[in-house]
């Protein structure tokens, strides 16, 4: 505590500090050195699984709080536990968990064809390809898809262009999700683990929390989040092992009891899951973005436009796409 605190009084007495040249640098020149070490870099490492000295902070903004000292003071000698940060306040749906937003959504939009993959695109044609056999021709096309995925439905895509999808960073995850036979898991909303040597997850939420409908009366669920990528592979393989380190995890966490009865587990895999702002990203996203607009594809949302983006940004992206084309319309 006494690392943390003088770390940060040092930070703020030196307001001339050298400016940072990355994400490990920016941790230390934010929050001074018993923070960064004990626990931004740990927890950085974890959920990016590269050294954060390779990363950017473009995409920091509103995601990491400043640091407002009395808070700081509070929390360490008062263990009060202030609500910071942009997620302090969030809605959540009572009914149907978070797939009722976008059900909402498409109530207003005619011609959704479902369980419609596409396997094929053909920029000169101009035409889109999918897994039931169905070619649609298109003016313009909006590409919601990931960038990485690119090369699976293109042919002939310029060397340059591969080059820079090549180079994009992106970790994956294994969501690894428990329900429990009985309701009070977690009085929390989700809880960060920078602790990599006895948690394999790095961040976990609870469900029930957000809205009691979203586990059966008497129950409750936790959804533990694994990163890895080809830097940093999982350290445990297949499902059922990661679902047991997973509950030894949560039992070591005191979250679960040895003796609750597992009522559900299931694995799901998010690939890729969070972009990651190395120091080539802005380069080549460009290279890639720029291609694509030439040929009258428009990237948008979390993987299209290759960005840390929660629903918010990715349903405001849609829109912003969706003026500009009927802009060209008019
Ligand atoms: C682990 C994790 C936790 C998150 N937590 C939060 C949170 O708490 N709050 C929040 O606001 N946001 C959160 N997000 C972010 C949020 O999920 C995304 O920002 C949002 O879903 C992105 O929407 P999108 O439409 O851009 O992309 P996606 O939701 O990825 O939609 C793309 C769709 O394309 C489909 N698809 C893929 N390939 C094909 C193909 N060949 N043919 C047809 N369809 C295809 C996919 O199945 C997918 O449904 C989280 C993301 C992750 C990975």
């Amino acid at each position: 505590m006494i690392e943390c605190l003088s770390g940060l009084v040092e930070v703020l007495r030196n307001p001339d500090r050298p400016k940072p040249q990355n994400y490990r640098e920016w941790m230390y020149w934010r929050f001074g050195k018993g923070i960064a070490e004990q626990l931004m870099i740990p927890y950085a490492e974890r959920i990016w699984t590269i050294d954060p000295k390779y990363m950017n902070f473009s995409w920091i903004d509103r995601r990491v709080p400043e640091p407002d000292f009395e808070a700081v003071l509070r929390g360490a000698l008062q263990h009060e536990e202030d609500r910071t940060g942009f997620n302090q306040e969030f809605w959540y749906p009572i009914e149907g968990a978070i797939e009722s937003l976008p059900v909402a959504l498409a109530k207003g939009v005619k011609n959704i064809h479902l369980n419609h993959t596409v396997t094929k695109i053909d920029p000169k044609s101009k035409q889109v390809t999918f897994n039931t056999g169905k070619v649609v021709g298109y003016q313009n096309l909006v590409y919601t898809l990931s960038l990485t995925h690119l090369p699976h439905f293109i042919d002939d895509i310029p060397q340059h262009v591969l080059d820079a999808i090549n180079g994009l960073q992106f970790n994956q995850i294994e969501c690894v999700n428990i329900g429990i036979n009985r309701p009070d898991m977690s009085p929390y909303h989700w809880l960060y683990f920078h602790e990599a040597e006895d948690f394999i997850f790095h961040r976990i939420s609870f469900p029930r929390n957000a809205s009691e409908k979203t586990c059966p009366p008497g129950t409750s669920s936790v959804c533990c989040e694994i990163s890895y990528s080809k830097h940093r592979p999982l350290r445990v393989q297949g499902r059922e092992a990661l679902i047991q380190a997973t509950i030894d995890g949560l039992i070591k966490a005191k979250i679960m009891r040895p003796d609750d009865e597992v009522l559900a587990a299931d694995v799901l895999t998010v690939d890729p899951a969070y972009v990651i702002y190395d120091l080539d990203y802005e380069q080549n996203v460009k290279t890639i973005h720029d291609w694509l607009v030439g040929i009258d594809i428009h990237p948008c949302g979390r993987f299209g436009d290759w960005q840390y983006y929660n629903m918010d940004h990715s349903i405001l992206a849609g829109k912003r796409i969706a003026d500009l084309l009927n802009e060209r319309e008019a």
